[in-house]
């Protein structure tokens, strides 16, 4: 591999610079600098972050960041050489496999398809870390940064709070908690070659129906909860209340108030546990109030207030 030989003029200064000078900070932003120029001006089909990973594996670098502090000039710099040479052989190397890098895991959680179904059925993905998006939810495409409206439901793990990060992905030892029974989609991650999980993105997903198909109450009250419950609903009665002026903040009240009581109630008397709530009937109306600008607020009192970000208007939720 030829690496290109334009730099800007800071890179060329800080080159300039001896590494017997360098501490181990200088030589690691040096080496980043130095792959960055490569992933600028050749297409290299994978993540930088992930030849950086396998160099760091490499007993070279071991050995570098060992000893660095006690190598003389002389061997800084042969040092610094074989580190390039090293760089060069993994980036020509690099063998198409997953090694387990958990960029992918940090960017968010898996959905599931049908052939996951096992692993629910198995008890090998526990139920109460997934949940389900509804149809007509806005989703975002992991091919394409495009959101679309879904036409049928996903079952998804679920995500930490705050983050797009897996709930599976164990920051502690940058593996996967269930990576033996890790979903399809995990599976087909490739981050070399999109086109595997593009293919899997042909078939089936999961959907509730697959999951609780044979207990027909809960299929029954799905089903009541998404004609009474709709996300559509929700996306309705928001656009009524900016085309009147926020007349009818009652009506989304209404409808959270009424949501909650449902889930609450059904799921107390099905005996659902409450973590599996978001599976059964998906995330709340009122967790996606959000997506409309407003939050709903708990008050001492245990009501609930639906706050407009901007404008802070309040409404009982229930
Ligand atoms: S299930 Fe495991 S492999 Fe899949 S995204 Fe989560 S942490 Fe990563």
């Amino acid at each position: 591999m030829t690496v290109p030989t334009d730099k800007t003029s800071d890179e060329s200064r800080r080159e300039r610079s001896f590494p017997a000078d360098w501490d181990m900070d200088t030589l690691r932003a040096n080496w980043v600098e130095h792959l960055e120029r490569i992933f600028r001006d050749i297409p290299v089909p994978i993540p930088m972050k992930r030849v950086i990973y396998q160099v760091e594996r490499t007993p070279l670098h071991q050995e570098i960041k060992a000893r660095w502090n006690d190598m003389d000039g002389d061997e800084r710099l042969r040092s610094w050489k074989r580190l390039l040479e090293e760089s060069a052989k993994v980036l020509e190397d690099i063998l198409p496999v997953c090694v387990m890098c958990g960029e992918c895991c940090r960017r968010g959680s898996p959905t599931l398809q049908l052939e996951d179904l096992d692993l629910l059925r198995g008890g090998r993905l526990p139920w109460n870390q997934l949940f389900t998006i509804r149809r007509g939810q806005p989703v975002r495409s992991p091919f394409k940064d495009e959101v679309s409206f879904l036409v049928d439901e996903r079952v998804k793990v679920r995500e930490k709070p705050g983050t797009q990060e897996c709930v599976f992905f164990d920051h502690a030892t940058d593996q996967c908690l269930v990576y033996a029974d890790r979903p399809a989609q995990c599976r087909a991650q490739a981050c070399w070659d999109p086109s595997v999980a593009e293919d899997l993105a042909r078939q089936p997903y999961l959907t509730r129906r697959d999951v609780f198909g044979d207990i027909e109450l809960i299929v029954e009250l799905i089903a009541e909860h998404d004609r009474r419950c709709s996300f559509d609903a929700l996306k309705e009665a928001f656009e009524r209340l900016a085309s009147s002026d926020g007349q009818n903040l009652d009506e989304i009240v209404d409808l959270l108030a009424y949501e909650d009581h449902f889930r609450h109630f059904l799921g107390e008397q099905l005996k659902i546990p409450p973590e599996s709530l978001d599976l059964v009937f998906g995330k709340s109306l009122a967790d996606l109030v959000p997506l409309f600008g407003f939050r709903v607020e708990e008050q001492a009192d245990g009501s609930k207030c639906l706050v407009a970000e901007e404008r802070g208007a309040p409404g009982e939720a229930g």
